[in-house]
């Protein structure tokens, strides 16, 4: 399935997998993961993933990825796509990929057998109504005037309902349970309501949709899941879901078992505001490179692997907790430390000369491509008579401690040879525009000099052989940890205008500019980059910072 090396984490609900297997209360597990197909699935979806898919996967058993399409006004086939890849990207496979709207007709008839013993009625009260006679967590509901209509009465007009004589809200189906329970979800829930919209999967077919809780428990059982693994606020919903397969004709009944959602500082995780934040066009799509979806991770550079690694260390429990968004980066920074190509970019590029080096002249010097594991091979990187190193690596009067290039000092080129500074050019207003230098050829690596200390190692790119590139710097897109925290003021009015530098004269090494979408580096001494998906053969190549080389946003804003 995927091949993440370190043994399995212990948690309760695989305590819980291990004593049914033990007891023999099951000799398979089943699991599933039931996105509702509304929007792209984001880092919290992911937990959900690989507890269900990693889970089934350790013990031998299966796991379905089912669409919880029961609402047909929010959901599209489009989004089901984008979910079915996501998922797959994440490095998981679904054993069969089935949808709640797969089992319309046995929901429907699996309600008709409740309303045939008196366990559901048809109320034609309007909303308002139902919500208000619900009662309060302090006291208790009051019966609906429907609540005892005849089996008879009840067959009939959801029967109606289903064949599209009545208009939206002029009744619901609901389970006639307990109006006095200590627990609302147990107060005559309402398990259809009418909508005469088409379904994207069943078109024209169904003029009720079931309810969530309905269709759940249900298709949990028709597919013989055995541990039914979902989100801590469906806990008060578990009496319930216990309810409905208690009083419908099954063999199955899966064992409902919550846990907390995975949440992360600095960002939003809901579909609902995503979708929002895409659709007002606060980011660039769903897979802009800032937002938390799998999709922005992905085109960010995170790989898969970084992602399971991540919530694999953050383990499973009971207890909500809001994970630092450098827990995250350190994730992909561990991944991208071991496995990234080491080359060298110049994002803010000052031109050194140097003058002894002959002209019209180049060569190829060969470099790591990382510098602790060999089996990655070599690569050559061009030097010529001018180069470009960071602006800020240069200065014309620096501070005692500043061991990179200043006037009269030296410094040592990365893979290459030592060089000092003896001239610089200004412009009319005063700003160093070149830098001139001497390099010492005996310094290079290989021969006696390269052994000679120098404090300072500094990045270039060979100016001739340089390409100019296109990079985007991203930052947290939310300026506060809990964007939602304030009641009072929306969500979006934290959304962190600076989330966004684009640097266009950046210079890389050319074997970058021959990168393909995807393909990852270390820029050495400034951070991990990704090729972005935009960019294209021609044109400015286009790179996304992944990370920086450490976290130094902990550091400045805590
Ligand atoms: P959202 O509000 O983001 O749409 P949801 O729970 O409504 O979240 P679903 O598509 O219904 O989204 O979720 C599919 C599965 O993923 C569910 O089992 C749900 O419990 C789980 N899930 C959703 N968000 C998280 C999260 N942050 N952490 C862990 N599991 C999650
Ligand atoms: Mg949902």
């Amino acid at each position: 399935m995927n091949n993440d090396s370190t043994p399995p984490v212990s948690h309760f609900i695989r305590n819980i997998v291990v004593r049914d297997l033990e007891s023999g209360k099951h000799d398979k597990i089943v699991t599933r993961f039931p996105p509702e197909p509304n929007g792209h699935l984001h880092i919290g979806h992911a937990k959900s993933i690989c507890l269900n898919f990693g889970i089934a996967a350790e013990f031998g058993g299966t796991t379905n990825l089912r669409f919880d399409d029961t609402n047909p006004l929010k959901e599209s086939e489009d989004f089901a796509q984008a979910i079915m890849n996501d998922v797959r990207w994440l490095g998981f496979k679904w054993s069969e990929l089935r949808h709640a709207s797969d089992y319309f007709q046995q929901l429907y008839d699996h309600a008709v057998y409740l309303v045939r013993n008196g366990r559901a009625y048809v109320d034609s009260q309007d909303a308002e109504q139902i919500r208000t006679s619900r009662g309060t967590l302090k006291e208790p509901g009051t019966d609906s005037p429907f609540r005892d209509r005849s089996v008879e009465e009840n067959l009939v007009l959801f029967e109606k309902m289903k064949i599209g004589k009545f208009a939206d809200g002029e009744h619901v189906l609901r389970a006639r349970i307990d109006m006095a329970s200590p627990n609302i979800n147990l107060r005559d829930p309402v398990i259809y309501r009418i909508r005469k919209v088409p379904h994207h999967r069943t078109g024209d077919s169904w003029n009720i949709y079931p309810m969530y809780d309905w269709a759940h428990g249900i298709s949990d059982a028709i597919e013989g899941v055995t541990h039914s693994l979902c989100t801590l606020e469906f806990e008060d919903h578990r009496p319930l879901y216990d309810w409905f397969l208690e009083n419908i004709q099954t063999a199955c009944h899966p064992q409902q078992i919550e846990f907390a959602r995975g949440n992360l500082d600095f960002t939003v995780m809901s579909k609902r505001k995503l979708r929002q934040l895409v659709e007002e066009g606060h980011v660039a799509g769903w897979d802009d490179p800032r937002m938390p979806t799998i999709a922005g991770l992905r085109r960010r550079g995170y790989t898969a692997r970084a992602i399971r690694a991540f919530w694999k260390q953050a383990g499973v429990a009971k207890s909500e907790s809001i994970i630092p968004m450098g827990v995250l980066e350190n994730a992909i920074r561990n991944d991208m430390n071991e496995n990234a190509p080491r080359v060298m970019a110049v994002l803010d590029p000052i031109k050194v000369v140097l003058d002894n080096y002959p002209e019209g002249e180049s060569e190829w010097l060969q470099a790591p491509s990382h510098p602790q594991k060999p089996e990655m091979g070599e690569r050559s990187v061009p030097l010529s008579r001018e180069i470009w190193i960071e602006r800020g690596d240069f200065m014309e009067d620096p501070p005692r401690k500043f061991f990179r290039l200043r006037p009269g000092g030296e410094v040592r080129l990365r893979n290459a040879f030592i060089i000092k500074c003896t001239d610089i050019r200004k412009n009319a207003a005063g700003e160093v525009v070149e830098v001139h230098c001497e390099y010492d050829p005996q310094s290079r690596s290989g021969l006696p000099g390269a052994a000679r200390k120098i404090k300072g190692t500094i990045h270039w790119v060979s100016a001739e052989h340089g390409v100019g590139a296109e990079i985007r710097l991203y930052d947290r897109l939310f300026n506060v940890a809990t964007p939602l925290a304030d009641k009072d003021r929306d969500y979006r009015e934290f959304l962190n205008p600076d989330s966004l530098h684009t640097l266009t004269s950046a210079v890389v090494e050319p074997a970058v500019a021959q990168g393909k979408p995807g393909d990852f580096y270390q820029f050495e001494r400034v951070g991990y980059f990704c090729v972005d998906q935009e960019s294209k053969a021609t044109g400015l190549p286009i790179l996304n910072r992944t990370v920086s080389l450490r976290d130094s946003w902990a550091k400045l804003n805590r």
